[in-house]
């Protein structure tokens, strides 16, 4: 792999404690970039400032609007914005809660609207200001408007809304230097995962049943996942936006 590929660049990442935002700052750091790494864990951001210099952590909840505008206001300019922050509800429209369908929103979509309504005025500014553009990451799924999947009601239709701000951002800002685009993974192995696989009644069979809907034959690892941040974070993807990048192990062939 080159190095250096985000030298010179601040790429701050929500829900980076764990999972993929973990895997994706250390990544960006890896390839020189300067990381701003957001979570609530603490005890987990210490870890993982610990692994590179490059890494300063922020503890913030993406639901909470005063902290979200309070960080944005004392963070220089970002290159780009890795929007990582979700989590999975199961459960069928009539079996899910309204309770699961407004937390699956609040965490999964509108955490994005307040972190991009905050820190995108000195994106583009900075866009402008040295030619160069910024690119915003949203984390979707493959179970959103790609693709349905039993008991995912309330994260399918958060993750397709997720690709709908998108494309609207992209399309509001395509002439102003921002590239917005949209990460779709299949399966991917991590703590969140690991935890419904857990909580099923047969964990054996849970996990036997992840595996087997992934024609690859395995589930995903985070470091699957990671490069495609480090592209879109990077000049590397200048000429594309408004996209829904798949990686899913032929899920959707
Ligand atoms: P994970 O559960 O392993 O890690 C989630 C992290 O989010 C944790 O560090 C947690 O502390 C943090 N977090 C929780 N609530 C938060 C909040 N309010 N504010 C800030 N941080 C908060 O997660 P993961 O499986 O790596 O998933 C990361 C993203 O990828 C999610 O948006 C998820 O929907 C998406 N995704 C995951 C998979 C998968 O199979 N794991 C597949 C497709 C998409």
């Amino acid at each position: 792999m080159t190095e250096g590929r985000l030298l010179g660049k601040k790429v701050l990442v929500t829900a980076a404690a764990q999972g993929i935002g973990r895997a994706s700052a250390l990544a960006c750091a890896r390839e020189g970039a300067q990381v701003i790494a957001t979570d609530i864990n603490a005890d987990l951001l210490r870890q993982l400032a610990a692994l590179s210099p490059r890494i300063q952590t922020e503890l913030l909840d993406v639901r909470d609007a005063l902290a979200v505008t309070a960080l944005a206001a004392r963070t220089p300019a970002l290159d780009a914005l890795f929007n990582c922050a979700g989590m999975v509800a199961n459960g069928s429209l009539l079996d899910g809660s309204e309770a699961d369908w407004d937390t699956s929103f609040d965490l999964n979509v509108k955490s994005m609207f307040r972190m991009i309504r905050a820190f995108l005025p000195a994106m583009l500014a900075h866009a402008q200001a040295d030619g160069a553009g910024v690119s915003i990451i949203n984390m979707a799924s493959m179970a959103s408007s790609i693709k349905g999947f039993p008991n995912r009601c309330a994260y399918g239709a958060s993750k397709a809304a997720v690709i709908g701000l998108t494309k609207s951002l992209a399309a509001d800002y395509v002439t102003a230097g921002l590239r917005c685009n949209a990460l779709c993974p299949g399966t991917v192995d991590t703590p969140s995962l690991r935890g419904r696989i857990a909580s099923a009644a047969d964990p054996v069979q849970a996990e036997k049943d992840f595996i087997a809907r992934q024609p690859m034959g395995r589930l995903a690892t985070v470091d699957d996942i990671s490069p495609m941040v480090v592209y879109l974070a990077s000049d590397e993807s200048r000429f594309m936006t408004g996209q829904t990048l798949l990686v899913d192990g032929g899920v959707t062939i």
